[in-house]
């Protein structure tokens, strides 16, 4: 997708802050952070949210909890605990139409959220 800010950060033709990479995704700091610890994790591949995935992707899906989990470990929160979250919509606040997991840790969070 040519006007993916995602799709340009996996092409490395915007700037990003990565921490791990592989095949199937790629992570990176979030610009804005709302945890001491805030990671994106982004397939290769342009997905709008889960509601535009498909059965075929099912194995991409569960690489990027693989790479979301080994991005918490590195970051020191496997023990301590942390939050996975995928906002599916502008009315739950999803801002980049390309899917994304948020890796969110290093401090106390409330459930259910905000
Ligand atoms: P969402 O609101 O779930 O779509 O999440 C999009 C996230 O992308 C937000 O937390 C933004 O702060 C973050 N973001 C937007 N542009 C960039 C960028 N160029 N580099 C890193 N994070 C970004």
């Amino acid at each position: 997708m040519s006007d993916c800010i995602f799709c340009k950060i996996v092409d490395k033709k915007l700037p990003s802050t990565p921490v791990a990479e592989n095949q199937h995704a790629i992570a990176f700091r979030d610009l804005h952070p709302g945890a001491p610890t805030h990671i994106l994790v982004v397939p290769r591949k342009h997905v709008v949210n889960l509601n535009d995935a498909r059965e075929e992707d099912a194995a991409e899906l569960g690489h990027l909890l693989l790479l979301a989990r080994d991005v918490a470990k590195a970051e020191g929160l496997a023990e301590k605990g942390y939050r996975i979250a995928i906002n599916n919509g502008a009315g739950v606040g999803q801002s980049v139409f390309h899917l994304h997991l948020h890796v969110l840790g290093g401090r106390a969070m409330s459930w259910p959220p905000g």
